[in-house]
């Protein structure tokens, strides 16, 4: 079976673990996790990272350093992995569901903005959803597929109403956007080292931006000690990285421009050999934005496209492993009742996609056997 999206681990990876063994830091201390934050935080063009155990704990606590909690509202698209929510509802809040731009997948900005002025009243208690009550405390883009949201009018419209933003950059590692590093585009940004990301520790995730909210991000998760042993300010967490999670990180890290180039060889063949095929789009790529082509797939056209499971199933008969993309976020069960603005665009996409392999080391010969399978179900 070529499968979808596996890690890329070798011998630096395992040196590195070598490594914490010897040197006997295996927890939550030791060199290497100060060296990812390093390496991370100069790539992102920011002065400070905070490594946490996941993704999803890094934008938790990056709603927490920002102040949000229990009764506000953060603004998400629909269309992303259910972390991005549940981050939402860990600290307590709500997610508030904006459509997403066709054109590349991301919170769209003029949606974002009606959003606002429609469904909102400011006052001295900051931006207040009125059919809910509650306070719009946070902007959540989403870097879908590894492109950044348009963040200079997604930043415009957070400056008008004196909102903060987070970025879920979980698949974003590596990306520059108009030239800036992506950690100059909102206060806080948040990437994700899961296995089925571009490099992977294991598990794991890094909070960049605004050097004060960084601080105060790394405080929480380390159970918000202060000077001396014993003694804690907050209710903090224990959610950091550890040193073996961070020694794979830095392997991996030092691999990233091979493993882009790896993302963006295996798009590039997969838009070649299908772009001539008029029931199927590709994947976006915005041309005035970078990308880290974290994925790649087809999405079917069409007022009655094909039905995505049943050509991932015949795919896994040739040996293939394909799969569906993101569920909406509306449409899981914990989220029905979310406040939620016309999804339109989310709606009609969703069941449209279906992604390939697509893992950094996927050889152009099984590449070729999985474009050779594709042809063959889409012909049948
Ligand atoms: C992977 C991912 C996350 C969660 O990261 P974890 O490290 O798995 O917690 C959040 N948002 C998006 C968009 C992701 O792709």
């Amino acid at each position: 079976m070529i499968p979808l999206a596996i890690p890329n681990i070798g011998q630096a990876e395992a040196a590195n673990l070598q490594r914490c063994v010897e040197e006997n830091f295996v927890s939550t201390v030791g060199a290497f996790v100060t060296d990812f934050e390093a390496k991370v935080a100069k790539l992102s063009g920011t002065a400070l990272g905070a490594a946490t155990g996941s993704g999803t704990q890094g934008l938790h606590m990056a709603l927490r350093a920002l102040g949000v909690g229990h009764g506000d509202l953060v603004v998400v698209p629909s269309f992303t992995f259910i972390a991005s929510a549940n981050s939402i509802s860990h600290s307590g809040a709500t997610p508030w569901f904006v459509d997403i731009s066709r054109h590349d997948w991301t919170l769209d900005p003029e949606r974002l903005s009606e959003a606002l002025r429609d469904k909102t009243t400011r006052t001295g208690d900051g931006v207040i959803h009125r059919a809910t009550g509650k306070r719009v405390a946070a902007i959540m883009p989403v870097y879908t597929l590894g492109t950044p949201a348009d963040m200079d009018a997604i930043g415009a419209v957070a400056r008008e109403y004196g909102l903060p933003v987070v970025a879920d950059a979980a698949a974003a590692i590596g990306v520059t956007y108009k030239g800036r590093p992506i950690g100059q585009l909102a206060d806080l940004t948040v990437y994700s080292f899961n296995g089925n990301k571009t490099i992977t520790s294991g598990g794991g995730g890094m909070i960049v931006g605004r050097e004060d909210l960084v601080k105060r991000a790394r405080h929480l998760t380390t159970t918000a000690r202060v000077g001396r042993d014993y003694d804690h300010d907050e209710v903090g967490f224990n959610y950091r990285m550890t040193n073996i999670e961070a020694a794979v990180g830095c392997a991996q890290f030092d691999r990233l421009d091979e493993f882009l180039a790896a993302k963006k060889r295996i798009r590039d063949a997969y838009d070649t050999a299908f772009a001539g095929n008029n029931e199927i789009s590709l994947f976006p790529a915005p041309s005035e934005r970078g990308t880290a082509y974290w994925f790649s797939g087809l999405v079917f056209e069409g007022p009655e496209p094909r039905v995505v499971n049943t050509l991932c199933d015949r795919l896994k008969e040739l040996g293939v492993e394909a799969r569906p993309f993101w569920k909406p976020v509306h449409r899981q069960p914990p989220y029905r009742d979310a406040p939620a603005e016309d999804l339109s665009v989310t709606e009609d996409l969703w069941s449209r996609i279906i992604t390939l392999p697509c893992s950094t080391s996927l050889t152009p010969e099984q590449q070729a056997t999985v474009i050779a399978a594709v042809r063959q179900v889409l012909a049948a």
